[in-house]
């Protein structure tokens, strides 16, 4: 083989470049970046808006790591086609032909509603660290804060948020926090040890315009319902990045993600793809554990082509909301009789705990407030135990 190229620098791109340095030494390989930073991983972000690091702090690999690894990076060169024919990457600075595989792990792009004012002044979306600096930047000079979304990312902001000395609100269009990650039970718990730590939650608010001149000063909902505010962060979901797929003529798919086989190659032969900019089997993830899954399944066929089959990834959520451990795996909110539920909630305590079988084996579940019981979650649902003996015990810990 002669050489690889590498589309993005996020964590499926340096899974990928370990992945391939275990298996081949020598193989040269290029990685493009459009942003100026070398990598860093996303979440590190919320430590730096909360103030728990500094911008340099975040950055996990130097330019070091990857001339150690003997890889070509490319900072600040965004790639802006390729040709499948010739297997060539097009940027602003240059014409690279010739690869024999390319990886694209080009990750996605905050989904932006369409929401009026978005473009005013003191409105932000979080992707990127120059995104979380103007945040930090903005926070400084604010009174409260809005975030629109109430998922992992609007959640994780408003308590960085609310640690950093800010008055955040998180609102949401409907009426469960996470609802990715949890049921109506959980979120409600969920909702009053937020509210109990300063960080308000306005439900069932869907926000249709940004007020203000040039700078954002509230927010209106399609009821005409205002909340005040001088900062605005859009939070409510991501975009797989497939402009370049699209132009080069790659399947996307009904997702709006890269088709992908399983073994991660796109409807191009020697074009592979992995991360947050794909779709299997009908489904985006968005996630690190399908990055980091991905990225060593490409990474492998990129080496040995066929040699490594993708089989999907068991989602599993585990964030730390101001000291509130929550974890949500596999099937946590069945819709169907065939499965059955087991819930354990103290509001008093602020914790919500449900297992969720099918056959009298664990498929899935909640566990809010402990992380002991999460683990015992994970270990019974791994281990596929048949748990009759244990129905009235089984968040003991
Ligand atoms: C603040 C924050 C916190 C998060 N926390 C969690 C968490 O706790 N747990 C979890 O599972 N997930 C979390 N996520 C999601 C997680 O970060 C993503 O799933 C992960 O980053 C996906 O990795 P990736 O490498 O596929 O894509 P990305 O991280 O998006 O990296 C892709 C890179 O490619 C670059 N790129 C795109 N197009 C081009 C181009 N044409 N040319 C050159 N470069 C290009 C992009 O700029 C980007 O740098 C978080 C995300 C954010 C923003």
């Amino acid at each position: 083989m002669k050489k690889i190229a590498i589309l993005g620098n996020g964590v499926t791109a340096v899974t990928a470049i370990r992945e391939i340095r275990r298996l081949d030494e020598e193989v040269p390989i290029d990685v493009f970046s459009d942003e100026k930073h070398a990598y860093y991983p996303r979440p590190k972000l919320i430590n730096y808006i909360r103030g728990d690091v500094d911008e340099k702090q975040v950055i996990q690999y130097d330019t070091d790591w990857y001339e150690n690894k003997g890889v070509n990076l490319h900072l600040s060169e965004a790639v802006h086609d390729i040709i499948p024919a010739s297997r060539s990457v097009l940027t602003q600075k240059e014409t690279y032909i010739g690869y024999d595989r390319i990886l694209m792990a080009v990750g996605s792009h905050p989904f932006v509603p369409p929401i009026h004012g978005t473009e005013k002044k003191n409105v932000h979306v979080l992707r990127t660290l120059d995104d979380a600096s103007d945040i930090k930047e903005a926070v400084k000079g604010t009174g409260r804060e809005i975030i629109i979304g109430g998922g992992i990312l609007g959640i994780e902001l408003a308590a960085a948020i609310n640690k950093d000395g800010g008055e955040p609100i998180v609102i949401s269009n409907i009426g469960t926090l996470l609802p990715d990650q949890l049921d109506q039970g959980a979120s409600n718990i969920l909702m009053t040890r937020l509210q109990k730590i300063g960080i308000s939650v306005l439900m069932g608010f869907s926000c249709n315009q940004i007020q203000g001149h040039e700078v954002a000063t509230g927010v209106v909902s399609d009821k005409g319902d205002k909340v005040k505010g001088d900062l605005v962060i859009i939070a409510t979901g991501i975009r797989a990045n497939t402009k370049i797929a699209k132009d080069a003529g790659l399947e996307i798919g009904p997702g709006r993600a890269i088709l992908v086989d399983k073994h991660l190659q796109t409807s191009e032969r020697g074009i592979y793809a992995a991360g947050d900019c794909i779709e299997w089997e009908g489904i985006c993830w968005g996630i690190i554990p399908v990055a980091l899954e991905t990225a060593k399944i490409a990474a492998k066929n990129i080496v040995n082509e066929g040699s490594a089959v993708y089989e999907g990834t068991t989602p599993s959520n585990t964030l730390q909301v101001a000291g509130i451990d929550l974890t949500s795996v596999g099937l946590f909110n069945p819709r169907s009789t065939e499965y059955e539920s087991i819930v354990m909630a103290d509001s008093e305590e602020g914790t919500y705990y449900k297992a969720v079988t099918k056959d009298h084996v664990v498929v899935g579940g909640i566990a809010l407030g402990n992380k002991k019981v999460a683990f015992k979650l994970r270990k019974l649902i791994r281990d596929k135990i048949n748990i009759t003996d244990q129905r009235r015990t089984i968040f003991d810990v």
